[in-house]
């Protein structure tokens, strides 16, 4: 059975790089009746405070990339890690270390002027032990050959064993380095598929020769290009907000976000645009491309605004009443709702993010009187008030449909010999209070006769 994990180092948020990685082990995961498991590599005490992984939790759980299990704590395995670097020392995989930091640096230096190699070769390696001097206990890793690591993504990756010291299991202090912790923390959950950055990949290395000094299986690993930002280089702040919490707060629905994230360097054929379940259906470490994606903002719009047409229109109205809530902005009673959902078709036209309904559908979201923005209240003068008063009295013998109100308003404009538009203008202006939305026809039908009607007095008046 598969068993995929995700093992952020909590930062304060999830960022998108991190998020992305989630999805490909959650998608591996699901595509393959598998589990996915969540770490957090919390052994830096001072940046693992409980907000920033409970900002870890809220970004997975905004996404959808529910976890299997209880999220592990790296750092409260620790004595399971040294406990596993003394069983390397019994099986003479490992060995103590006495060399003190000064006599490191001065090898390093003597190396420097002699141009040879600076990779640190321990004397304890085939030393007999001191008695209770402090010592770390390092690996003894091959000093011949390659190591080499097959990846799903990469291929086939060797290191010369030559320009690999002997790392630290655990430090003088007796505490697990990085290395050992993954490895065992991996091994211990039973990790079939190891899918990360490529910021990894060199890690890959070391953490095999661990794998191999304890004979246990090694994992699949799948190094997954980082993310770049438009200009090429490593997706920072600058290129963008990096957190995924960032773009929930824009309004990006998780589904967009989901699909947006599964097309960085992974791909389906030609498609752009599917659903979770599709890209479950389709994710296979083979379709994942060694190429960086670009993190591109438009394709991204472009793909939210599909997935909210693509939404049944009572659930758009709940995933934006939640938004709303979210976002602490009032939200709107059970009748306004049904006008948003009944609205929808026409709100979500041309919408790419949540907060692009709430402006379409402001006519929906503020009640009587209306507040005219600048551009609005331009429209209303002498001239368009004489016009509106005359319109109303046609309005309201009409049948209050799509259909009976277009050819009614027409019918208007043509006797008055006005363009529509300078029909449409002031009426949008009276009914929203703002210089766009939907078409008037439909404000007019979402809105109902008595509440248009009693809109267009209020500027008579
Ligand atoms: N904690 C590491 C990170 O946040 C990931 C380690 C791993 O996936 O092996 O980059």
């Amino acid at each position: 059975p598969v068993v995929t994990r995700f093992a952020p180092s909590p930062t304060g948020f999830l960022h998108i790089g991190g998020a992305r990685t989630a999805l490909f082990n959650w998608l591996f995961a699901r595509a393959n009746g598998g589990k996915f498991l969540l770490r957090i590599e919390d052994t830096d005490r001072a940046r693992s405070t409980p907000e920033a992984t409970e900002a870890i939790f809220n970004g997975l759980k905004w996404l959808g990339l529910d976890w299997d299990d209880e999220a592990v704590s790296q750092a409260a395995r620790m004595d399971r890690h040294a406990e596993v670097a003394h069983q390397m020392l019994e099986n003479g995989s490992a060995y103590k270390c006495f060399a003190t930091q000064e006599e490191i640096a001065a090898f390093r230096d003597a190396a420097k002027e002699a141009g040879t190699s600076t990779v640190y070769r321990s004397p304890w390696r085939d030393a007999t032990d001191l008695p209770d001097a402090p010592y770390v206990v390092r690996l003894k890793a091959p000093r011949e050959g390659e190591i080499v690591v097959e990846d799903a993504v990469q291929g086939r990756v060797a290191w010369k064993s030559e320009t690999l010291d002997d790392l630290i299991l655990l430090r003088s202090d007796g505490t697990p380095t990085y290395m050992l912790a993954v490895v065992v923390d991996d091994h211990d959950m039973g990790v079939t598929h190891v899918i990360r950055g490529d910021d990894h990949l060199t890690n890959a290395a070391r953490q095999v020769l661990i794998l191999d000094a304890m004979g246990w299986p090694r994992p699949v690993y799948a190094h997954i290009p980082l993310i770049h930002g438009e200009d090429g280089a490593k997706f920072s702040k600058r290129h963008g907000a990096p957190g995924v919490e960032d773009y929930r707060d824009m309004g990006y629905p998780a589904e967009a976000m989901r699909n947006y994230l599964a097309r960085l360097s992974w791909s389906h054929g030609d498609d752009e645009f599917f659903t979770t379940a599709q890209a479950i259906e389709w994710f296979g470490l083979d379709a994942i491309s060694k190429g960086a994606a670009r993190f591109d903002f438009k394709k991204l719009d472009n793909l939210s605004g599909q997935h909210i047409r693509a939404m049944d229109d009572a659930d758009l109205t709940q995933l934006l009443t939640d938004y709303m809530a979210l976002q602490q902005m009032p939200v709107p009673g059970p009748e306004i709702r049904e006008s948003l959902t009944q609205a929808m078709p026409a709100l979500k036209e041309r919408a790419k993010k949540l907060p692009d309904l709430i402006e379409m559908g402001h006519y929906l979201l503020t009640s009587r009187p209306i507040e005219m923005d600048a551009k609005a209240a331009s429209q209303i003068d002498d001239v368009s008030r004489g016009m509106l008063e005359r319109l109303t009295e046609r309005l309201r013998n009409v049948t209050w449909t799509h259909t009976d109100l277009e050819a009614t308003i027409k019918a208007f404009a043509g006797e008055e010999e006005l363009k529509l538009g300078k029909v449409m203008q002031p009426m949008r202006s009276a009914l929203t209070g703002r210089s766009t939305s939907p078409s008037i026809f439909d404000v007019l039908v979402h809105l109902g006769r008595e509440e248009s009607l009693a809109r267009i007095d209020d500027v008579l008046a």
